[in-house]
């Protein structure tokens, strides 16, 4: 039987994390969200500590540490501010590790160390305006002239569009070969024709900004080509799936904050003469959530111990994000109910989590697409 047990490292990393997020992150959740300002502040601070770099080895700059390190961290973040945990999830999971599986060693001793440090934020373009879930069909093209490359088109909901410095841009350098003709370029915020478009006004994750972009002509050096030509795609979706390991942390973290946000309310909160946590319906509730939070959890530490141990998780991946993501949907939606009126106002954290968890259905891959995944290997498997 698969059990999660973490090591005394790990134990202390969480409590590190646990007791960062409740002084410094807590304190001021409401504040950035409402001013859907990212917090540098506390971003940079994550960075000192080690957790912009997580999965990045320590000779560039890195803390070396493994998936189940990396979940566990998003994790604990999400319990207290999904918008930090999205922008922790999107800074290692993305841009950095794309350029830390695919790059070659002169582009990891140039990029990771300010990456890793949160010297540098990631920002990485897949989508565009015409194609999200088909990511294959984009549109931004790449054409070499002499010793370089230049891209055209545009892409939309880019995290760390505007706070952010290093991009890894996906873009078709042969449109004939569809999406065997996608390449991936490192392109950095200066270089000329690269511009920021408008800020997203969104329903949750307000912190973490999302942005489009546009590219006009923009100048890349040769030498910023990202794996080989043609391979954008092909790497991408290897990037994603590790990717979607973090962003079922970030449904469990959700989920679990707002079980504990529920169990609190409903031992104080009087009807009747009688506590919340009396009714048997709210223990019903209750008792679903807990379920619910451990068999994601499973799923989640199975993934990330599988990739740990350097398995395929193609499907395990996609088990983990769909099942933590649609848990923790329904079971923000049942902690604003035992709330009641009170979980519909701001004061209350249930509120903010209903409006965040919902990234975690459609970022990275939505729900539809992660049963595609799923029944594609059950049907290949018999
Ligand atoms: C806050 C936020 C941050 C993001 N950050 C980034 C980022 O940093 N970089 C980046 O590149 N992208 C980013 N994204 C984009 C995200 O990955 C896409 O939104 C997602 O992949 C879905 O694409 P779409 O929004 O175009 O929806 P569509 O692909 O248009 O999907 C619309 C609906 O149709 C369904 N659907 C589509 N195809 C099928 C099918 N074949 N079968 C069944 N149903 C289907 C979908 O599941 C969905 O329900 C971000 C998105 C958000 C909201």
């Amino acid at each position: 039987m698969f059990e999660i047990n973490f090591n005394e490292q790990q134990l202390l990393i969480q409590k590190t994390v646990r007791d960062f997020s409740e002084n410094e992150i807590k304190p001021v959740v409401i504040k950035f969200d409402e001013a859907e300002e990212f917090p540098l502040e506390i971003f940079t601070k994550l960075g000192e500590m080690g957790f912009l770099g997580i999965l990045v080895p320590e000779k560039y700059g890195g803390s070396e540490l493994g998936y189940v390190d990396y979940a566990m961290i998003v994790e604990e973040i999400a319990k207290v501010d999904p918008s930090i945990a999205l922008s922790v999830a999107a800074h290692n999971g993305l841009c950095t590790n794309h350029i830390l599986l695919f790059g070659n060693e002169k582009q990891k001793e140039k990029y990771l160390p300010d990456l890793a440090t949160g010297r540098k934020i990631g920002i990485w373009g897949l989508t565009e305006p015409t194609s999200g879930s088909d990511a294959g069909s984009l549109l931004t093209t790449a054409e070499k002239r002499g010793n370089k490359y230049y891209l055209n088109g545009s892409k939309s909901f880019a995290t760390h569009g505007t706070v952010g410095q290093t991009a890894v841009i996906m873009a078709k350098i042969d449109k004939e070969k569809g999406k065997h003709g996608i390449s991936a370029f490192i392109v950095e915020k200066t270089f000329p024709g690269f511009i920021v478009g408008k800020k997203e006004n969104k329903l949750g994750c307000r912190a973490c900004e999302t942005t489009q972009l546009a590219f006009e002509n923009c100048e890349i050096p040769e030498e910023n080509l990202l794996g080989a030509e043609g391979e954008g795609f092909i790497n991408s979706l290897k990037v994603l799936e590790g990717g979607r390991i973090s962003i079922a942390a970030m449904a469990l973290g959700i989920a679990e904050g707002a079980c504990e946000a529920c169990v609190k309310y409903s031992k104080e909160r009087k009807q009747f003469g009688k506590f919340l946590s009396e009714f048997q319906a709210t223990q019903f509730k209750l008792a679903d959530m807990k379920t619910a939070i451990e068999a994601a959890r499973l799923l989640l530490y199975r993934a990330a111990s599988a990739k740990d141990e350097g398995k395929d998780i193609n499907l395990i991946a996609s088990q983990a994000k769909l099942f933590a993501s649609e848990a923790a949907v329904k079971i923000t939606n049942e902690a604003i109910q035992i709330h009641g009126g009170y979980g519909f106002i701001k004061e209350f954290p249930v509120e903010k989590f209903y409006r965040d968890v919902k990234l975690t259905t459609i970022g990275e891959g939505t729900s539809e697409i992660q049963r595609i995944v799923i029944a594609k290997s059950l049907l290949e498997s018999l």
